[in-house]
Parts: C-alpha cells; sequence; structure tokens
C-alpha cells in the first residue's frame, strides 16, 4: 500500500510533503496495530515468568460428574433457564423423562452448574466436572427411561474421560445444605452396581470404636465443616429410608464406604 504512493504523479513538492506525512502516519498506524495486537493476545509470562511455549498440552478433562434433577415441570422448561444468559447456570447434559438426552455444553469447557461446592479437597467442582440435570420435579420417582438413558450417558462419558468410579455425586453431596439435589429418590444403588459411584450392602463390617462419624465424611470427601449439613448429605444419598437420625447402621455404612473408596474407588 505504500509503494501505490511512489508510483504516484503528485509524488513532487506539496505531493511529496503529503507523502511524508502519509508515511509517518502509516508507520504510528502500523505501531498501534503491532502494540494492540500485543495486548489482545492471550496473557502469556509475566515479570516473574519467561515465556517459553511447549507443544505439548491439550484440553483438561473433567474427572467427576455431578448429578442434578431440574425442579422444573418440563424439559423445554429447564431448557429456558439453563440457556438464558441472565440465569447464569447450565450444564453440560439434560435428559428427559423419555430418555432423551440435549448437550448444552461441551465437556471441554466449564459449565455453570454445581456453584460454590466442595469434595475431598477440591472446592470449585465446575472446573473438575461434567454437569447432567434431570428433569424432575424433585417429588415423583425418576422414569426408567430416563435412567436407563442416563446409564448408557455416564458409560460413554467414563470412556471418553476415564472417571473413577467413587466420582460420580450428586449435587447435594458437593453443596451439603445448599442443595438437596438429585431427591431422596434418586436411585443411587442402582448406579454403583453398575460402577457409577460407591455403594455396601448389608451386613455391614462392624467399625471399630474409634471410628469417627465425622472424619469418616471428611475421608470420604464431604464438607465436614457443618457437620450436621454433612450427616444430612450423606442421608439423602446412601440412607434415605432410615430416617434424619445418624445412627449405628449409617455409621457402619459409612465405614464400609471409606473402606471401599480407599480400595476400590479409584478404579
Ligand atoms: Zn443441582
Amino acid at each position: 500500500m505504500v509503494c501505490c504512493f511512489f508510483e504516484h504523479p503528485l509524488l513532487s513538492g506539496q505531493g511529496l510533503r503529503l507523502h511524508g506525512r502519509l508515511l509517518r502516519y502509516g508507520l504510528l498506524f502500523a505501531l498501534c496495530l503491532v502494540l494492540s495486537g500485543c495486548v489482545t493476545q492471550p496473557r502469556v509470562g509475566s515479570d516473574w515468568a519467561q515465556w517459553k511455549p511447549s507443544p505439548n498440552y491439550g484440553p483438561r478433562k473433567a474427572n467427576y460428574v455431578i448429578l442434578h434433577h431440574t425442579s422444573s415441570a418440563t424439559l423445554e422448561r429447564a431448557l429456558l433457564t439453563l440457556s438464558n444468559p441472565n440465569t447464569q447456570v447450565s450444564s453440560h447434559y439434560l435428559i428427559d423423562r423419555d430418555g432423551r438426552v440435549l448437550q448444552l455444553v461441551d465437556e471441554n469447557q466449564r459449565a455453570w452448574h454445581a456453584g460454590e461446592s466442595y469434595w475431598g479437597g477440591h472446592t470449585d467442582l465446575n472446573s473438575a466436572s461434567i454437569g447432567i440435570e434431570l428433569v424432575n420435579n424433585g417429588k415423583e420417582p425418576f422414569a426408567p427411561a430416563q435412567i436407563k438413558a442416563l446409564l448408557s450417558l455416564l458409560s460413554e462419558i467414563r470412556s471418553r474421560n476415564k472417571i473413577p468410579r467413587a466420582n460420580f455425586l450428586g449435587h447435594a453431596d458437593v453443596a451439603p445444605g445448599r442443595k438437596t439435589d438429585p431427591s431422596a429418590l434418586f436411585p443411587w444403588r442402582q448406579l454403583a452396581m453398575s460402577g457409577f459411584g460407591l455403594w455396601c450392602d448389608p451386613p455391614y463390617p462392624t467399625p471399630p470404636e474409634s471410628f469417627d462419624i465425622i472424619l469418616g465424611l471428611a475421608t470420604f470427601g464431604y464438607d465436614v465443616r457443618d457437620p450436621l449439613r454433612a450427616f444430612s448429605a450423606f442421608k439423602l444419598h446412601f440412607s434415605p429410608d432410615r430416617g434424619i437420625e445418624f445412627g449405628e447402621t449409617d455409621r457402619a455404612m459409612l465405614y464400609c464406604l471409606v473402606g471401599k473408596i480407599l480400595t476400590v474407588g479409584r478404579e
């Protein structure tokens, strides 16, 4: 573009002065482009770290699956909420009662489904998990077709992401006291029998006197800063039929589950 000025017939006298001014402006413009390019590039390096890029990297993979129920009456209503930019909530997948599966967010991207959360030392489950919403009003049983579709989806997710069996959890597990989904009607045992999550059936091993419930819950993964909330989340997941008290049977089941998470939990 600059070359065309040299070929122009007005390149003499006033024309040359004009050309010189344009050339200066052109150089200034080019400098601005370079500087603005630097500003808009991804932030790399810093005053304290020199940028030495390596080609050996790829997208991060999820290591947890967090399950939810929508509380909405229909898939359409749930979809409106999960795709409205004003709600600031989403999930990777949404499964209808009839087993229809919708994908809303790429698995390699961070969907906004868990919010403030904790599990086993992780304080940002959104960054480490795939979120699945099940259309359910929170009071109804989960439809068999929906659970069948969920199990198929979980198989695919696990094979793609190599997620350990202990890391299939509910929203209530990672946000005790703040969330209560999926509801007590969710078939956690059925999922665990298919390899998604942990479970223990009686007879449970007898825990030693020294086995402490709070330490057990913390070892399993729960946030125990408020022990009552952790008890409630555990009961919702593992023993919703045994009332609200944390009894000896619950203590024995927890002892069994801690043993499993330390042995087969990473498989
Ligand atoms: Zn939820």
